[in-house]
């Protein structure tokens, strides 16, 4: 009688266990094809394999959703929005039979990353920054009459590098006064200096009617970039490229602080293969923090409180990078 009763117990205990748990989808590779010579999968393969719910929201726009993240994404389209904000892919969405596809290289070096954070190793905790202000010396970065990119870059990283220290981080600057540093130095100083995240800070300048905030990260191998200059697929491998799935979760959470907490046109998440980044041995991004020839966003720019709360955004941003990446803390006994 007991053990028929035990029996029963396991017989329900394994029904309520298939009712929760779901089996998961098998992770197997993903059908590539080629359409028009670009290599393409299925969004619907991944979605499913992700437990994504995939949904057309029009002819054109389509949505995976799942208990962590929205994904929107448009066919003929490069720019995604991952929970509200704007990531650029390195080619357009497809659709091919009903289907909307993507290519491989975006899955694995963009949407996966940012849905499926990695963990460091154990004691792998983020605790030294190096913050970059852009240019320097006889490179004045971008003009607007007196004003020179380098000295508002510096402002800034010295605002910055205020509020990190004041956060328990150990802050170090590639340049603390107006000096050239040539762009090859600057992550070389990062790494003999042992940091854990190269941050690099720069002012965007356009026509007058552009506006907004962009952060770039490394262009992944043989994908083409998204920066104005948009460089093409044929390059392989770089040093920056080890850190691909940090470095794009990086640029993700610093761009998603600044534009929510600032309230910033978002011109997304970009891939570029700015010397800076290509050899960064530590997870990197640099920021555009706005554009100088936009005159709404230089008053903002040239004033000190306003970047004290982009430093502040900033922080912020990193503080969400570090709680998806750094390791649990260890068990107290
Ligand atoms: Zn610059």
């Amino acid at each position: 009688m007991k053990s028929t009763l035990a029996l029963l117990l396991l017989w329900l205990a394994s029904l309520a266990g298939q009712a929760v748990f779901a089996a998961p989808a098998a992770r197997g590779p993903l059908e590539r094809f080629s359409i028009g010579g670009q290599e393409y999968v299925r969004l619907s393969e991944w979605a499913r394999q992700h437990h994504f719910l995939l949904s057309w929201t029009s002819k054109t726009e389509l949505r995976l959703v799942n208990n962590s993240a929205t994904i929107s994404l448009t066919v003929n389209s490069q720019k995604i929005t991952v929970n509200g904000v704007a990531v650029w892919l390195s080619v357009p969405v497809a659709a091919h039979n009903g289907s909307a596809c993507v290519a491989p290289a975006d899955l694995t070096a963009t949407l996966q990353p940012l849905v499926r954070p990695a963990r460091a190793k154990a004691g792998a905790r983020i605790k030294t920054i190096c913050l970059d202000p852009g240019h320097g010396g006889k490179d004045t970065g971008k003009l607007d009459g007196k004003r020179r990119e380098k000295d508002l870059t510096l402002a800034l990283a010295l605002e910055l590098g205020a509020q990190l220290r004041k956060a328990g981080y150990k802050v170090f600057v590639t340049r603390s006064m107006d000096a050239s540093v040539e762009l090859e130095d600057r992550p070389e100083i990062a790494r003999r200096r042992g940091a854990d995240l190269f941050l690099s800070l720069h002012f965007n300048s356009a026509g007058s009617e552009v506006r907004g905030v962009e952060t770039y990260c490394l262009t992944p191998a043989h994908t083409a970039s998204t920066n104005a200059r948009g460089e093409g697929a044929n390059t392989g491998a770089l040093t920056g490229n080890l850190q691909n799935e940090k470095n794009v979760l990086l640029a993700y959470q610093l761009q998603k602080s600044i534009v929510s907490r600032l309230r910033l046109e978002d011109r997304g998440v970009r891939r570029a293969r700015f010397a800076v980044l290509c050899t960064a041995h530590a997870p990197a991004a640099l920021i555009e923090g706005g554009f100088m020839s936009n005159p709404a966003e230089a008053k903002n720019i040239y004033s000190a409180a306003w970047r004290r709360q982009l430093a502040q955004a900033i922080v912020e941003g990193v503080k969400s990078y570090q709680k998806l990446v750094d390791p649990p803390a260890p068990k107290e006994r």
